[in-house]
């Protein structure tokens, strides 16, 4: 990609941090399928690896359906058990999550990695005011009095910034605007001071201004707690303000991961490619169109033959339709999964 499509998206890059020889997250052939009752079943996952190390921040980019968010929520083991299929490892500061007993999965989930979901007022229940659920998180997983409990939701309302926060408290989350709401979801999630925080389009629902507040919110709390983060967007300047790496997933698969510096200016496969021009840019002349990606994702329901992206794919080779591309290591902790990288390869 050219440096003229990137300048504007680069400019608020993060700087990248070099890889660690132990990450605290660290997934390998990772496949999730789903059964449903019409005997139909859907691979959503298909063989990811991916590390984050201690204090690092990587995003997970992407089209709806390429799997991110069941990526994600794996790594919770959020999925409804009975109907799902999972394979492979995630392990997180050195615990396999996939074989975790229920009473050690109960205290994974909020003492070492706890989620931000894409919509506040789903997930916060409405019958309780905000400061109760965050009281009842802490009691949950700590041997603390309740006032003690109510002490730390104030100073966690206070650190994401929520204006009158002892009011706030007493608030039910109907009663928030959305980006208050977020704010009591981040503090929420924090409430037990984890290591890992998942983000699941966590500004998606919420007013553009209200969004960058957010993310430099996230920022700033990720960088003050040194914790690791696994954020899941489709906004790439929003993976390029918060994140270190960015790993893009196509079909279940991750098809490239890097330093955001180096997907972004220099991405290689054709499918990061495409969706970076399909983005406004800050060279972009009036009347330039901005670039679709034609044609539609696999249907992950029905068995793919060669690499998932050759229907859509402007340099697709023969090979591309029959075989699928393995991983090539490229120079600087990047990675891709297409032909074209492959030695040899016209
Ligand atoms: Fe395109 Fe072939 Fe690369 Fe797939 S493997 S992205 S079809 S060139």
């Amino acid at each position: 990609m050219t440096p003229s499509a990137t300048d504007a998206i680069m400019a608020t890059a993060q700087t990248t941090q070099p890889q660690q020889a132990e990450p605290f997250v660290s997934i390998r052939n990772l496949r999730v399928g789903f059964r449903s009752g019409r005997d139909q079943y859907v691979q959503a996952v298909n063989g990811v690896d991916l590390d984050v190390a201690r204090g690092e921040v990587v995003a997970l980019i992407g089209e709806s359906g390429s799997g991110k968010s069941v990526t994600l929520r794996s790594i919770l083991r959020l999925h409804a058990e009975k109907r799902t299929d999972m394979s492979g490892s995630i392990r997180v500061g050195g615990q396999e999550v996939l074989t975790m007993a229920p009473n050690t999965l109960a205290d994974f989930r909020g003492l070492v990695a706890s989620m931000i979901f894409q919509e506040p007022l789903l997930a916060l229940d409405p019958v309780f005011t905000v400061g109760d659920q965050i009281a009842e998180t802490i009691l949950r997983h700590e041997s603390v009095s309740r006032a003690d409990a109510m002490a730390r939701a104030l100073a966690l309302f206070e650190q994401v910034r929520i204006p009158s926060p002892e009011r706030r408290l007493k608030a039910y989350p109907h009663e928030m605007s959305g980006g208050m709401r977020q704010r009591a979801m981040i503090a929420l999630a924090l409430a037990c001071r984890p290591q890992l925080l998942l983000a699941d389009e966590p500004t998606t629902a919420l007013d553009a201004t209200v969004q960058i507040q957010i993310l430099l919110l996230l920022r700033e709390l990720q960088r003050d707690l040194g914790l690791s983060v696994v954020f899941v967007t489709h906004d790439i300047g929003a993976a390029v303000e918060v994140a270190n790496r960015i790993a893009v997933m196509y079909a279940g698969q991750i098809v490239e991961e890097g330093p955001v510096e180096a997907v972004i200016r220099e991405p290689k496969h054709p499918y990061t490619q495409a969706l970076l021009y399909s983005r406004a840019h800050g060279r972009m002349n009036k009347g330039d169109r901005l670039k679709t990606i034609a044609g539609a994702p696999p249907d992950l329901s029905e068995p793919i033959q060669g690499c998932p992206f050759a229907p859509r794919c402007e340099f697709a080779m023969p090979v591309c339709r029959g075989e699928s591309p393995v991983e090539t290591q490229l120079p600087g902790y990047h990675r891709a999964r297409c032909f074209l990288l492959s030695e040899g390869a016209q």
